[in-house]
C-alpha cells in the first residue's frame, strides 16, 4: 500500500468508528480530499486510491492545478469566495461549501446565469463570532436563506462552518452541535437543507457524531503543509 492509500484507509476506519458511535451509516458520509498546496501528481494518486471529491480554497490554485489533474474528479471550493472571481469559480467547481454571505449568493448566481450553469452550495455559518472568520451569523441565517429562495441558479443544499481550532476536538463539539440545531430549525422553517459541512483532520470524528455529512480533510491525507 501507498503512503496516501494507508492514510486514506486509517481516515476510513475512523468515520466507521464514529458512524458506529453515532449510529449512522457510513454511506451518509462525503469525503472530501483538501489538495490547497498539493501538487497535481499528489490528487492524481490520490484519485488513483478512490478519492472522488477534493478541495481548493483559492480560484487561481484551482484554475492552474484542474486542468493537471484527472478529469473525473469532482472539485468543490472550500475557502473564501472573492466577487472578482466568482465566474471563474463556477466554471471550475461543481459545488461551493463556503457561501459565506447573501451577496456571495447572488454574485454566484450571476455567476451561473453567465456560463449557463446550476450549482448547489452550502452556507457558511461563522457559529463561533470569531471576527476573523468567514460566514453569516446564525441570527441571519434564515434570513439569507429567504432572501436567497428566488436565485434560479443556485441550490442551497446545507450549511457549513469552520470553527476556531482547538488541541482537544472535544472543545469544538458544541459549535458543531450549534450548525446541527440550526439546521434543524432552518428544516422545521421550510428550507430542505439535507447536508452539514463540518469537520476537518483534527476534529472530524466529531462532527460526524453531530451529523456532519461532508468532511474536510487535508492534512490527515496528504501529510502536514509548509
Ligand atoms: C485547509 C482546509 C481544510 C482541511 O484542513 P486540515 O486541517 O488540513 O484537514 C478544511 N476546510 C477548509 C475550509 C480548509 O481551508
Amino acid at each position: 500500500m501507498s503512503g496516501f492509500e494507508e492514510r486514506l484507509e486509517s481516515v476510513k476506519e475512523r468515520i466507521d468508528a464514529a458512524c458506529a458511535r453515532a449510529g449512522r451509516s457510513s454511506d451518509e458520509i462525503n469525503l472530501v480530499a483538501v489538495s490547497k498546496t498539493r501538487l497535481p501528481q499528489e490528487v492524481s494518486e490520490a484519485a488513483a486510491c478512490g478519492v472522488i471529491y477534493f478541495g481548493e480554497n483559492k480560484v487561481q490554485e484551482a484554475e492552474q492545478k484542474i486542468p493537471m489533474c484527472p478529469g473525473n474528479i469532482s472539485w468543490h471550493l472550500v475557502g473564501h469566495l472573492q466577487s472578482n472571481k466568482v465566474r471563474r469559480a463556477v466554471q471550475l467547481f461543481d459545488m461551493i461549501h463556503s457561501a459565506d454571505s447573501l451577496k456571495v449568493l447572488r454574485a454566484i448566481n450571476s455567476g451561473c446565469e453567465a456560463v449557463g450553469k446550476n450549482i448547489k452550495v452550502m452556507l457558511e455559518v461563522n457559529v463561533s463570532g470569531e471576527l476573523s472568520k468567514f460566514g453569516v451569523i446564525p441570527d441571519q441565517v434564515e434570513r439569507t436563506l429567504e432572501e436567497s429562495s428566488d436565485l434560479s441558479r443556485v441550490e442551497v443544499v446545507g450549511l457549513m462552518t469552520m470553527p476556531p481550532f482547538r488541541e482537544d476536538p472535544e472543545e469544538v463539539r458544541p459549535w458543531f452541535q450549534k450548525l446541527a440545531r440550526l439546521r434543524g430549525e432552518m428544516q422545521a422553517a421550510g428550507y430542505g437543507l439535507d447536508e452539514l459541512s463540518m469537520g476537518m483532520s483534527n476534529d472530524f470524528d466529531v462532527a460526524i457524531e453531530e451529523g456532519a455529512t461532508w468532511i474536510r480533510i487535508g492534512t490527515l491525507l496528504f501529510g502536514a503543509r509548509k
